[in-house]
């Protein structure tokens, strides 16, 4: 059979499974990737993401050349595309892997039938998680909405065969001979050519393996070193882990086999993002509801000048100040301080959740509706298996807990560079004298604050 490969959240050449089932069951295999105008059209030029993209494309085609392919590009609607490829290439099957996101998941439904009038087959894989969809169930075969126990099932269900990477070169020979397709620059495609200059991100197989080769190092410290933003402690492969520049077969078969407490935290992280993508295929509404009914509408202020100070990283809480500015300078931010800018908008700000999830989907590099989603109502208290909505991170014992030298403060607020450590935290508290530059005082008070949240939420209990 002849077969169009279409890559999607799969940037990579190896470890690939639909990739590999189309080497193998084909004569020939042509790869295509499409730059999507349903998604691409309505994002800002200085869209970082799009830039990741695009530098991993161009890598993906250099590794195909070097294999004997080409990778074919269009810049269209993908369902519309997919299927004027299919009829150009004259192809039996379109294959590519699974994505669980409920706008994907309804594409791919169309993009099936439209093919499948046309005469032509489509075949989907797992690809970006080692568990997914109906795979890990309770004993009363319903879906996981605690983690502990999922991750105990998933641990339980683990075995060789789960991690075995796809031998994508076995069949290599199967891609087809085309002449010399070109890939549209990101000016072409609407975008800004510099928006990774100065960032230390490398996009594509090759940037995802050097972070790889840099936390294998580093690995068995991760639980003494994750929760301070101050130093290097992660992995920092979420990006990668997003668009399939790294493998999860491979590397959820790294931890495993270098067992300890660092690499077994680290095998947590990686099953919390696979809890997450199956709640969003088994609960789909989680994208714009609350998991837990009785917290949709909650009745929030929403202040809209307290929501821009929050954005630009201008509350008067430095913690929370400096993670914004590193999201917004960066388009990352350190785990421990997406929890606390979350709580701080939510539970300090008294800001509806879902403003703050729309905003780091519009900054973040590595956003993923699935994990974001999560990480959202666990901070705020919606979510299944969420922070209980009564634990309020105070964001100064927060801060003088994980950055206590205001290491990472002084990196973003360099206003506030000649406060001491202990003054760092609450610049408002220093001793008279002191400069805190043009730092803003704090927006609110914690205490009077968290008292409010507490009665918000409690009015939403009483009403549930
Ligand atoms: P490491 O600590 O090295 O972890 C390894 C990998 O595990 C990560 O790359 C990621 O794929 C996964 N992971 C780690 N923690 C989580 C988690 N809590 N939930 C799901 N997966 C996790 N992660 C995203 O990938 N995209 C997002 O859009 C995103 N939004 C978030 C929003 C909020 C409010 C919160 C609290 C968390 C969010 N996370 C998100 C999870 C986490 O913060 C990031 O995955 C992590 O900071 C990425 O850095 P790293 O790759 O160095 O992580």
């Amino acid at each position: 059979q002849r077969t169009l490969i279409w890559f999607r959240r799969d940037l990579r050449l190896f470890d690939q499974a639909a990739l590999y089932h189309a080497l193998k069951d084909s004569r020939e295999v042509v790869p295509v990737f499409i730059f999507d105008r349903d998604i691409l059209d309505d994002l800002p030029a200085q869209d970082r993401r799009v830039a990741f993209i695009h530098g991993s494309i161009l890598e993906l085609q250099l590794a195909l050349r070097q294999a004997g392919g080409e990778l074919v590009v269009r810049h269209a609607s993908a369902p519309t595309a997919i299927v004027q490829l299919a009829r150009e290439f004259g192809v039996d099957a379109v294959y590519t892997n699974h994505d669980y996101e409920p706008a994907a998941v309804a594409r791919d439904e169309m993009v099936r039938g439209a093919l499948e009038q046309a005469g032509v087959s489509f075949a989907t894989f797992k690809d970006q998680v080692i568990f997914e969809r109906d795979e890990i169930l309770t004993q009363a075969r319903g879906m996981f909405s605690v983690f502990t126990p999922y991750k105990r099932a998933w641990l339980a269900k683990l075995d060789a065969f789960y991690l075995r990477a796809y031998p994508v070169q076995r069949y290599i020979g199967s891609l087809a001979r085309l002449p010399p397709q070109t890939v549209p620059t990101l000016t072409q495609l609407g975008f800004a050519e510099d928006t990774l200059a100065g960032l230390p991100i490398t996009p594509g197989m090759t940037g995802g393996e050097f972070l790889v080769e840099d936390f294998r190092q580093r690995i068995n410290r991760y639980h003494e070193t994750r929760d301070f933003p101050g130093v290097k402690g992660p992995s920092y492969l979420s990006v990668h882990l997003r668009f399939g520049t790294v493998s999860i077969r491979e590397l959820a078969a790294f931890a495993h086999a270098q067992g300890g407490i660092g690499a077994q935290t680290w095998l947590s992280e990686l099953i919390w993002r696979e809890f997450y993508q199956q709640i969003l295929w088994h609960r789909p509404e989680v994208v714009s509801h609350a998991f837990k009914a009785e917290y949709d509408a909650l009745p929030f202020p929403n202040k809209p000048d307290w929501f821009a100070a929050w954005c630009e990283g201008r509350t008067g809480y430095p913690i929370v100040d400096a993670a914004m500015r590193q999201l917004n300078q960066t388009g990352y931010m350190h785990n421990r301080l997406r929890m606390i800018a979350a709580s701080f908008l939510v539970k300090d700000l008294l800001i509806d959740w879902r403003w703050g999830e729309r905003y780091f989907a519009e900054k973040l590099i590595d956003f993923d509706l699935a994990a974001n989603n999560g990480g959202w109502q666990w901070a705020a208290s919606t979510g299944c298996d969420a922070q209980p909505y009564f634990r309020i991170f105070n964001p100064v014992t927060q801060s003088q807990k994980f950055d206590p030298q205001g290491r990472f403060i002084r990196r973003y607020c360099p206003e506030l560079a000649a406060l001491s450590d202990k003054d760092i935290h609450a610049p408002w508290q220093a001793r008279a004298g002191v400069s805190a530059g043009n730092y803003p005082a704090p927006l609110v008070d914690h205490a009077v604050q968290r008292e409010a949240a507490l009665a918000l939420f409690n009015i939403a209990r009483v009403a549930g």
